[in-house]
């Protein structure tokens, strides 16, 4: 096993792993209920962490880091039509969205 993830926010974690298991990554939540423990240990050791089979680790790390699909909407710079994040291209007047 390999760790992937780790972060304080229990909530990112799951996330994280609900993201690999979409993609069909089995993972791992460790050390999720550590933090209460926090005080006694280094904080360092208190976070939530992520696990995937050494053989999933690479493609797993690929996918965590895509850049989010959600995100604030955007507007089109060559006609201003606003476009919610999901888009990449206008669908008004076609242009793509700027990088
Ligand atoms: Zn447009």
């Amino acid at each position: 096993m390999k760790r992937v993830y780790s972060s304080f926010n229990r909530v990112a974690v799951h996330h994280a792993r609900n993201l690999l298991e979409t993609e069909g990554i089995r993972a791992e939540v460790r050390n999720e209920f550590l933090a209460s423990a926090m005080g006694e240990l280094p904080p360092a050791e208190c976070q939530a962490e992520l696990w995937v089979r050494e053989e999933d680790a690479q493609r797993a790390q690929e996918i965590l880091r895509r850049p989010p699909p959600g995100g604030p909407d955007w507007r089109c710079g060559s006609c201003g039509e606003s476009l919610g994040p999901q888009f990449t291209q206008c669908w008004n007047c076609g242009a793509l969205r700027a990088p």
